[in-house]
């Protein structure tokens, strides 16, 4: 058996299909996000990131760096152990107080990562719960999807944000069945926001659970940063709000918030939490102080939203395909794989900027894209450089930019997201 062709020839596959991944080396440069040293194997030289999800610049704020430093300092760098043996240590149990403040709920439970989170949360949950039936948005993240199929119940798919299909599900589930909806409240790769308050509704007149991701929100939205549920009022309708440390909050780790009960049955009963080694106090220190911060303090998230907006109306002004998006995220439209990747490149070669290129899986066939994810660190004169930039790359590639008179209305959401699903 030649072992190594057989991976060789499974990764030429993706080559084929335009689908390998390259990943660029940067090293980011701490007080001047968003700028960073990008090691291309050659040489290195400073570029623009333009697709962090750091989306405020906690990573960098002096706050977050000194509890990491200061922590580091008096506990070591390690957490020692699981938190069954020796791992549970005092940041981390501040940390999951603070996380369950953020929502209003009874406890927190903190894991190794956002992804972990939603595949231990969901598993568990819909694995206690006898005969369950999840029921799960089309466009729900890969973590959430695996959480889904670790936990062997019955799912269903229900059409993305569409509440007549849910309902219709509900229905058919009837009212004795335990039933889970699992969604999230802002999709990452297109920017719109799920319909939390009719989500609710719906789950308390059929009698489900929700179980909501707010990986996206927790930090961005809300006067508090509890996320879009928290800007709505509808924390305390939701029985599990999962979130991440990565994002926003600029560290790493995720999380669950809910009532004591849940808690303490995932707690129990999650592989993924606990056969893990626990986060260290360092990181714990270090996202305690982020959420705390950004808690009391509405200028990050009033400055990002007010670059994102700028970023987007000097992007259609010029012309080109941005997507509607109901909220931070930019994406623009290249609709074709290879162009997709070779406008990252000629971005990062020509014009020093670093945009990611979002092709299948990720996104539908057709809908490739760059998805910018503007922060409160850049500023006006990046956000003019970076609309000269993609001008001259959507150029040079022969991709289509429309004139701001004729400017139709880019591909509307429903031709994005035909018939898929179901
Ligand atoms: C990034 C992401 C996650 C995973 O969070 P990590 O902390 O990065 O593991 C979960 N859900 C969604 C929607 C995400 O985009």
């Amino acid at each position: 058996m030649k072992y190594n062709e057989i991976f060789e020839s499974a990764v030429d596959a993706l080559k084929d299909e335009k689908r390998y991944r390259v990943f660029a080396e940067l090293e980011r440069i701490a007080g001047r996000f968003p700028r960073a040293i990008w090691h291309n194997g050659v040489d290195q030289r400073e570029i623009t990131v333009w697709c962090s999800n750091d989306y405020l610049g906690m990573g960098q704020h002096g706050h977050v760096t000194d509890a990491m430093r200061n922590t580091v300092g008096r506990m070591g760098a390690g957490a020692g152990g699981t938190r069954n043996i020796s791992g549970t240590n005092h940041p981390l149990v501040a940390l999951e107080h603070e996380l369950a403040d953020l929502h209003h709920k009874e406890a927190a439970l903190v894991f190794t990562s956002g992804f972990v989170s939603n595949e231990a949360a969901i598993s568990t949950i819909a694995r206690l719960l006898p005969d369950c039936l999840i029921l799960s948005d089309q466009l729900n993240h890969a973590s959430m999807i695996e959480g889904v199929r670790r936990s062997g119940a019955q799912k269903k798919i229900f059409r993305h944000n569409d509440m007549d299909y849910l309902e219709a599900l509900l229905k058919e589930a009837g009212s004795e069945r335990a039933k889970l909806i699992v969604f999230e409240s802002v999709y990452s790769m297109d920017g719109d926001v799920g319909p939390i308050e009719r989500i609710c509704d719906l789950a308390d007149t059929y009698g489900a659970m929700t179980y909501i991701d707010e990986v996206h929100a927790v930090g961005m939205y809300g006067p508090r940063g509890g996320g879009i549920a928290e800007r709505e009022g509808l924390m305390d309708r939701i029985d599990v709000i999962e979130g991440t440390l990565a994002k926003a909050f600029g560290v790493l780790g995720g999380y669950i918030t809910s009532s004591e009960a849940v808690v303490d049955a995932v707690r129990s009963y999650a592989p993924g939490f606990i056969f893990t080694t626990a986060l260290p106090p360092g990181l714990c220190a270090a996202a305690t102080a982020s959420i705390r911060h950004l808690k009391a303090s509405s200028a990050e998230r009033e400055g990002q939203q007010r670059q994102a907006q700028r970023t987007k109306d000097v992007l259609k002004a010029a012309g080109l395909p941005v997507m509607p998006s109901e909220t931070h995220i930019v994406p623009v439209l290249v609709a074709d794989p290879e162009k997709c990747k070779r406008a990252s490149d000629l971005l990062l070669e020509k014009h020093d900027i670093y945009i990611q290129p979002i092709n299948y899986p990720t996104v539908p066939r057709g809908t490739e894209r760059l998805r910018i994810t503007p922060t409160p660190f850049h500023d006006d004169a990046l956000i003019e450089h970076l609309k000269d930039s993609l001008c001259a790359v959507w150029d040079e590639l022969g991709l289509v930019r429309e004139t701001p008179a004729s400017a139709q209305p880019t591909r509307r959401k429903m031709e994005i997201f035909p018939a898929a699903g179901g």
